[in-house]
């Protein structure tokens, strides 16, 4: 069980890792993206808001992006613990978050930061972009969305390290010794 925040760098593979640990800890992985994502495909009015964000590399506006992880939050299925991947990316979201979890009567027991940096993180992207084809993987959204996280996601760090709840984790090696870094990481914060 556990309450955890996955926070990195696109490209630093929190979906893959997020899947793992989610699994790993019987969790839901609620990933902001991957809802964007299946909105869009299924053409709903929340697909539509969010698409000319995403295709431009840009964040969502929080107003619609803190109503929907607040309603997946309050699903019984996280009622138990939950990872989130990809939210908060801001300031703003991680107080909004807090908020939410004051009404759901719970804490975070860790905040996991995957490192990788900025030459890693955009080669592993365009290759993405040859296997997956997502519409945000070319070279200058890709641009655009590590400036989006260096300027309005990167102060999380700070943000969660003064609570005490950060832990960082070198994203740079096999997927398993990533994956064996963050359990650990996780194993040591865990209530
Ligand atoms: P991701 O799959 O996490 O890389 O997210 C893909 C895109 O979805 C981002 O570039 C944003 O446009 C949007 N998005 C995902 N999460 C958030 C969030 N927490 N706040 C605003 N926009 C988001």
């Amino acid at each position: 069980m556990m309450r955890a925040v996955l926070l990195g760098p696109p490209g630093a593979g929190k979906g893959t890792q997020a899947a793992r640990l989610a699994e790993g800890f019987q969790v839901p992985a609620i990933s902001t993206g991957d809802i964007f994502r299946a909105n869009v495909g299924q053409g709903t009015e929340l697909g539509l808001e969010a698409k000319e964000y995403m295709d431009a590399g840009l964040l969502v506006p929080d107003s619609v992006t803190n109503a929907m992880v607040r309603d997946r939050l309050m699903q019984d299925d996280a009622g138990e613990g939950f990872l989130l991947d990809g939210y908060p990316r801001t300031v703003d979201q991680a107080r909004e978050l807090d908020a939410m979890l004051v009404e759901m009567g719970v804490s975070l027991d860790v905040v996991l930061e995957i490192t990788a940096d900025v030459d890693e993180v955009t080669s592993r992207l365009l290759k993405r972009a040859a296997i997956e084809g997502r519409s945000d993987d070319t070279e200058p959204v890709i641009r655009q969305r590590l400036e989006v996280y260096a300027e309005s996601t990167a102060p999380l760090t700070s943000f969660y390290r003064d609570r005490g709840v950060l832990v960082q984790v070198d994203g740079i090696g096999e997927i398993d010794e990533v994956t064996s870094r963050l359990v650990e990481a996780v194993k040591s914060h865990s209530s």
